[in-house]
């Protein structure tokens, strides 16, 4: 077991470094969705609150469809991630989802290899779910 990843900061500490590398690291993969939706006249909002829970990437109104991107290395993808991440940045993003889910929003959560690999797939997998 790896002790390296609780430190000593304070939630609140973590939680404003982590908004920030995020910020910083995920304007690219966010852009590549934008230019998705757009494309396919998908309705979004980008880095908007969601009924005051948190700040989220993307809000798809019409589809109540929350997107996160997820950058490799910050959020610690098993394959490109930080070892030193791993553990509490996994273990936050899967507590943001279910806050997210109790209150309805269907939640997507994208790695940035994913996005990196094919945007279509990703936003053709939220159509797919979504459909009624
Ligand atoms: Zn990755």
């Amino acid at each position: 077991m790896n002790t390296h990843e609780r430190s000593s900061f304070s939630k609140e500490h973590k939680n404003n470094i982590r908004a920030a590398l995020k910020r910083f690291s995920n304007t690219r993969i966010e852009q590549k969705i934008v230019v998705e939706l757009k494309r396919r006249g998908v309705k979004f909002e980008q880095n908007v609150g969601v009924s005051s829970i948190k700040n989220v990437d993307f809000y798809l109104p019409k589809q109540n469809v929350v997107i996160e991107c997820n950058s490799c290395f910050y959020h610690a993808c098993l394959e490109h991630g930080h070892p030193a991440y791993h553990q509490y940045a996994r273990t936050d993003d899967a507590a943001d989802t279910r806050v997210l889910e109790k209150h309805g929003y269907n939640v997507f959560r994208f790695w940035e290899h994913e996005i990196n690999a094919s945007v279509e797939k990703r936003v053709n997998q939220i159509e797919n779910e979504t459909r009624n």
